[in-house]
């Protein structure tokens, strides 16, 4: 799994020079992601999982996860999360990072600093002896301290020789779900969803983009950990 992370590094740290710029359309964004991960040897995780259409999920502004390429255009001021999952000799990774697109309001990259804070605050808590909950605490406590409307229904997972495994992993203080105790060897990954408005979400007619119910905007990062004796490894650090 670190190697399939390693990899999926290196697709992020591409995409980070200037693929995720205005003019670009989404669609050719995944095309670009999916022959890259193709090059290095690897499967792309999300094409034809249960049915969808891309190898990238690409969300823009109010969307929140899932968004399908397409050919609408990245434009100078968006917020761009930009998801991917791959598959490496029968193991996976997950990862994903919200860009902001040239000249970004001041509230939404706010947004996105404070989502990727919670994120590492997810992660240190990720230690052997520790329960599932306390994760999502850390999550949501930094999201709320920010005054971010955090999103629930949406969950982060175990990952291994599935890209979704159990346990769930909620992002914030969760007692109905399982609490197990974390354990050196369990690798999840955490993908907080923070939001400028409220929680609630909803699912577009197109049966995969999840979008804000009120429209504000949304920050999503995720990042595959590895649980070990020694605390908290992050897989897919850049
Ligand atoms: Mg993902
Ligand atoms: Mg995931």
């Amino acid at each position: 799994m670190a190697r399939a992370s390693a990899d999926l590094v290196e697709v992020f740290l591409a995409l980070r020079e200037d693929w995720v710029r205005p003019g670009v359309r989404t669609r050719d964004l995944d095309a670009r992601v999916e022959e890259l991960i193709l090059g290095q040897g690897n499967l792309p995780a999300f094409r034809g999982y249960r049915g969808f259409p891309g190898s990238v999920c690409i969300s823009i502004n109010e969307e929140v996860v899932h968004g399908i390429p397409s050919d609408r255009e990245i434009l100078d001021g968006d917020i761009v999360a930009v998801d991917i999952g791959l598959m490496k000799d029968g193991w996976y990774a997950d990862s994903a990072e919200t860009f902001c697109v040239g000249e970004v309001r001041p509230e939404a990259v706010g947004l996105c600093e404070s989502c990727e804070a919670g994120l590492e605050a997810g992660i240190a808590a990720a230690r052997p002896g520790h329960r599932l909950v306390e994760i999502g605490r850390a999550i949501e406590s930094r999201g709320r301290k920010d005054g971010f409307g955090v999103v629930e229904t949406l969950v982060g997972h175990g990952i291994g020789r599935s890209l979704h495994e159990d346990p769930k992993v909620p992002n914030y203080e969760c007692f109905t779900l399982p609490n197990p105790v974390l354990e050196a060897g369990m690798v999840l990954a955490l993908e907080p969803m923070f939001t400028l408005g409220g929680s609630r979400v909803r699912v577009l007619p197109d049966e995969w983009t999840v979008v804000t119910v009120d429209g504000s905007w949304a920050a999503h990062f995720e990042h595959t950990v590895a649980i070990t004796e020694d605390g908290p490894v992050n897989l897919t650090a850049r």
